[in-house]
């Protein structure tokens, strides 16, 4: 032993015990840029991953690259589950082209399709070939997947909603229950993530009726710090419920910009956004460090939220690794 090196191992030892043990216990979810659609990846601190949707199918398997660029960012082999929304391309268009590159263990789904036509038809074989032998698990409302340590809840699934019974939710006041909207937007699995005192909401495309259904006149969800956004409704009940310290918004430059109601409550949540929005201009934006590509012709840069169990978290930008705290 040289002298010297037991003052250089302590030191050492003292940068393991303050970064990668921390890090370790952190629950890890990557918003991969899907364009408008959605592609959520999610690691458990146990090292349990699931895939929350898998974007579009895109030129040359665009989206399934970027899944496997953040699952070798994360360090991670395969995918345990893939989790299917709903049945539109803009989040099982990828389904195929993953499965062809990535191992995928099981996958859940609110049950088949219930639209018709070329893309439907399209869809639904890719699916099939995807999962192979697999048989998919239809999710229940209600129903809860344990990630070891990491919950998921089936806020929506098939049409049907859970039932718990909460507070009246005072925001409902003349805000009208919207149309009733059909197709697979009726069946989206709409879920909760809890890491102990972390929680995030995703509704995903849910019909704007179902999720005002969830929130008035009272609300069942209850507070959640993260909300991930995208084409679906988002309504005043459901955001003033929430309470959101941050809204993540799966957008794309012309797509899925966020709804005004969504914009109205940035003002005391921050807004992170996949792309800068074309749609209402610089105002309707956030700021740019809070944006993960800004242009057109982008790296498809991802955003990475980590979360720890007494509530805390961090959101990252991949694009210039600008992160905050909350
Ligand atoms: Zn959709």
């Amino acid at each position: 032993m040289k002298p010297g090196s037991g003052v250089a191992h302590a030191a050492a030892l003292l940068i393991l015990a303050s970064t990668p043990a921390a890090a370790a216990k952190t629950l890890d979810i990557y918003f991969i840029d899907a364009e408008g659609g959605q592609a959520m990846l999610v690691i458990a601190p146990s090292g349990q991953t699931m895939l929350i949707d898998a974007g579009w199918q895109g030129a040359e398997a665009r989206e399934a690259r970027r899944i496997q660029a953040a699952m070798k960012a994360a360090g991670v082999k395969r995918i345990d589950t893939l989790l299917v929304t709903h049945f539109h391309p803009d989040h099982a268009g990828g389904v195929l082209p993953l499965a062809e590159r990535a191992a995928i263990g099981a996958f859940l789904d609110p049950g088949p399709s219930v639209e018709t036509g070329r893309m439907a038809d399209r869809l639904k074989e890719e699916y099939e070939k995807a999962r192979g032998a697999l048989t998919p698990r239809r999710m229940k409302a209600g129903e809860k997947i344990d990630l070891k340590g990491v919950t998921l809840e089936v806020l929506s699934a098939g049409g049907e909603l859970i039932s718990s019974a909460g507070a009246a939710n005072p925001a409902c006041a003349g805000t009208p229950r919207p149309a009733a909207e059909e197709g697979e937007h009726r069946r989206s699995i709409g879920f909760r993530l809890t890491y102990g005192n972390f929680r995030l909401v995703s509704l995903n495309d849910l019909a704007a009726d179902l999720e005002h259904d969830l929130v008035c006149p009272a609300d069942r969800i209850g507070p959640a710090a993260v909300l991930v956004t995208g084409e679906g409704a988002n309504a005043t009940p459901f955001l003033a419920a929430a309470k959101p310290k941050a809204l993540i918004v799966n957008n794309s430059p012309r797509k899925a910009a966020a709804p005004p109601s969504v914009r109205a409550i940035a003002a005391s949540a921050d807004l992170w956004q996949l792309h800068f929005s074309y749609a209402g201009g610089q105002e309707a934006n956030a700021p740019d460090a809070f944006i993960a590509n800004l242009i057109d012709d982008c790296q498809g840069k991802h955003i990475l939220l980590q979360a720890r169990q007494d509530g805390s978290f961090t959101i990252t930008n991949s694009r210039q690794k600008y992160a905050k705290s909350y």
